[in-house]
């Protein structure tokens, strides 16, 4: 049993800020009080303790190749089969891939981040290649799979439900490249498998504005539109999404993932935050590929935050977005989405698991602290998966 003791805690899915103590046992919390102190006590005077991070995009596969390309076009660098990532992935030892992936996790819990959404490579190798990078890593990969069959114009559909149906005995659902290279057949055949088995069904949607019309010229549709048609779980990007997007998005139980640090990048856009904030959608982030950017979401953060306030000449809250990296799975408007079952616990609640990180309080505004000023040096403690990441005695506990 353990208390933290003395901190600002923002507390609930409100994330609104009050000083007490938490006490934890067995990897829960199970009491926020003031004054209350049991077991060893961690004093968190001028702390904020916040819930940890998710990045709700993420490519770790592609540590590997980290800045590599840079001026490339999208489809150069990341287009399967020959863009330089899936070149890369090939011709790179199994061992090199897991020690970056590990690499790349502890990045992330040094940063925040107690869990990730991972759009992985590979099959069902690059599945269970993930699972044995992290398995001694206090961090939650949520790793979303794909194979090479369900690629093409024409593909086998019955390799491909073989295929599916022996992937997601691994992973915990389906990243989808995008539409312009699967079918909107094998597209609605990977969602409905995936909602009958319980998994995650997520595709990359208009994160051009040549995929949008090449889409539109193919089939009448955005990739949005057919992404919502098709029953995806959760869009990623949305970044060239048209105003007709926006109102099917918030209609829709669709989640989606922003990643303007990525999108900027590859010089693709920006994508309708304004809109997106205004019609009531709770859209997540996400740092997208490892080769692009570090994936350090406070990084991702400060970018929307000021890239909003630039773009669009007036203010934005920047509580806002740090709901995108934190609370805002927990207020998912589809409460049977396999998504929401996945990760409803990242509130500092009585009675849920401890996913929490304590950095030092850095300005009078909790979210400006963290978003504005906090780097990984002021990260103190991260708790998550019944363990105590301390970094400043550089210890790891089980709680
Ligand atoms: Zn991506």
């Amino acid at each position: 049993m353990l208390t933290i003791a003395n901190a600002l805690i923002l507390k609930g899915s409100n994330l609104n800020p009050s000083k007490e103590n938490i006490v934890i046992d067995n990897g829960k919390i199970i009491e926020i009080a003031p004054e209350i102190k049991e077991g060893k006590i961690i004093d968190c005077t001028n702390c904020i303790v916040s819930p940890s991070f998710l990045n709700a995009h993420v490519h770790i596969g592609d540590s590997i190749i980290k800045d590599e390309g840079d001026g490339l076009s999208l489809d150069e660098m990341v287009k399967p089969p020959n863009g330089i990532k899936h070149k890369a992935l090939e011709n790179t030892s199994d061992e090199e891939i897991i020690n970056d992936m590990e690499k790349s996790m502890w990045d992330m819990l040094h940063s925040g981040t107690s869990h990730f959404i991972d759009y992985r490579e590979g099959g069902i190798k690059g599945v269970k290649l993930l699972k044995e990078a992290s398995f001694n890593i206090p961090i939650k990969p949520i790793i979303l799979g794909r194979d090479n069959s369900f690629y093409g114009e024409d593909p086998d559909l019955n390799l491909v439900k073989r295929n599916l149906r022996k992937l997601l005995k691994f992973a915990d659902g389906v990243g989808l490249s995008g539409f312009g290279e699967i079918s909107t057949e094998v597209a609605e055949l990977i969602t409905k498998k995936c909602k009958k088995l319980g998994k995650i069904s997520s595709i990359h949607t208009a994160e051009s504005n040549e995929a949008q019309v090449n889409s539109i010229n193919k089939t009448g549709y955005t990739e949005i539109k057919r992404g919502i048609d098709a029953s995806f779980d959760q869009l990623v990007h949305c970044t060239n999404a048209r105003v007709e997007d926006i109102s099917e998005i918030s209609k829709s139980n669709t989640n989606i993932v922003l990643c303007p640090r990525a999108n900027a990048t590859l010089n693709v856009g920006i994508p309708p935050i304004d809109k997106i904030l205004s019609q009531n959608i709770i859209p997540f982030i996400g740092s997208d590929n490892i080769m692009l950017n570090s994936p350090n979401i406070i990084r991702d953060l400060e970018f929307i935050l000021k890239l909003s306030r630039a773009y669009y000449k007036k203010y934005f809250n920047p509580k806002v977005f740090f709901e995108m990296a934190t609370v805002n799975p927990y207020k998912f408007k589809d409460l049977n989405s396999n998504l929401y079952g996945c990760l409803n616990k990242s509130i500092i609640k009585k009675g849920l698991d401890a996913q929490l990180m304590i950095s030092n309080q850095l300005s009078k505004n909790p979210y400006l602290s963290i978003i504005n000023r906090c780097d990984t040096q002021n990260i103190l403690h991260i708790m998550n998966k019944n363990k105590h990441i301390d970094y400043i005695n550089k210890q790891i506990y089980n709680i």
